[in-house]
């Protein structure tokens, strides 16, 4: 079954590299090296060092059908069942979209627009894996947080992310459409953050396979410009933050202006844009006054 895998782990890479390139482009050996790393509880770094390893028959086995479950276009994420944000370790399903590095600058932000808050009450809707949240209360151990999710399975993997990541007495997950089954805390919460659906439908074919074939399509598509989640987001979350407390979501491309009017259209005060790491508008801040 694995006939055409060749002996040692570094030739697997290479073979794996080859063969992954027209899917994962760029991508093709890191994607290669987690797999293998991940199969043998390598350091990714460890098969450079170790290149006349060979592989032992059952992690040849596993290997092979990780192999061949992303030459499918399977995402490694979902092949492994985890993926790192925020150098945590998050368990992620195909029921929520796979945490990705543009949305570390989120929980940047938000930490910082924190910084002079003691015990931050935080709400994170459309949490997904719980990424942005349990990053969140991992940095700031002071802080409590609340993160919704229309997806039951959503909910138990975030309830299960915040178990894992030690923060579970912290956090309270809850099954809502947005804001619909929130209760308002008497003095607000400081900080409400969100990731929402974003792609406008008509761009939705133009994705890469991986993302359009396998994540989920409720945490993709934003309706037809993209923009639905924050024209509610903007509109609802006045009424649950404290007065001086903040909004931030993050935008897609091109999407900053539009976003921008929706907060000031709603009331916030201080609208500002932040860039990702890439140089990309990404987040969108601003403040009840
Ligand atoms: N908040 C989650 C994340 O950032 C889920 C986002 C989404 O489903 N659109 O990964």
């Amino acid at each position: 079954m694995t006939a055409d895998f060749p002996g040692t782990a570094y030739a697997c890479l290479r073979f794996m590299e080859a063969g992954f390139r027209d899917i994962s482009g760029d991508c093709a050996i890191l994607d290669a090296e987690i797999l293998l790393s991940h199969t043998l509880g390598w350091p990714r770094m460890r098969v450079y060092a170790e290149r006349e390893f060979i592989l032992p028959k059952r992690e040849c086995v596993a290997l092979y059908e990780a192999y061949l479950r992303r030459r499918c276009g399977e995402p490694v994420a979902y092949i492994l069942g985890v993926q790192e944000f925020w150098s945590l370790e998050f368990e992620v399903s195909p029921e929520t979209l796979i945490p990705r590095a543009d949305t570390e600058t989120l929980v940047e932000v938000s930490l910082k627009v924190l910084a002079p808050e003691r015990n931050p009450k935080i709400l994170d809707v459309g949490t997904g894996t719980g990424c942005i949240l349990l990053s969140l209360l991992h940095e700031r151990t002071d802080a409590y947080g609340v993160g919704a999710d229309v997806n039951a399975s959503a909910v138990a993997l975030a309830e299960r992310n915040a178990d894992r990541l030690g923060v579970a007495d912290r956090t309270t997950f809850v099954q809502s459409d947005w804001f619909d089954e929130l209760v308002v805390p008497d003095d607000g919460f400081d900080l409400i953050t969100s990731n929402p659906p974003y792609i406008p439908a008509p761009d939705i074919a133009g994705l890469m396979p991986d993302v359009r074939e396998y994540e989920p399509m409720s945490a993709l598509e934003g309706g037809s410009d993209g923009l639905d989640a924050y024209r509610i987001i903007t509109k609802q979350a006045l009424a649950y933050l404290k007065a001086g407390g903040y909004l931030a979501v993050e935008v897609g491309i091109g999407q900053s202006g539009d976003v921008i009017a929706l907060f000031e259209a709603a009331g916030f005060k201080n609208v500002a844009v932040n860039a990702d790491l890439a140089g990309l508008e990404r987040v969108i801040i601003g403040k009840k006054s």
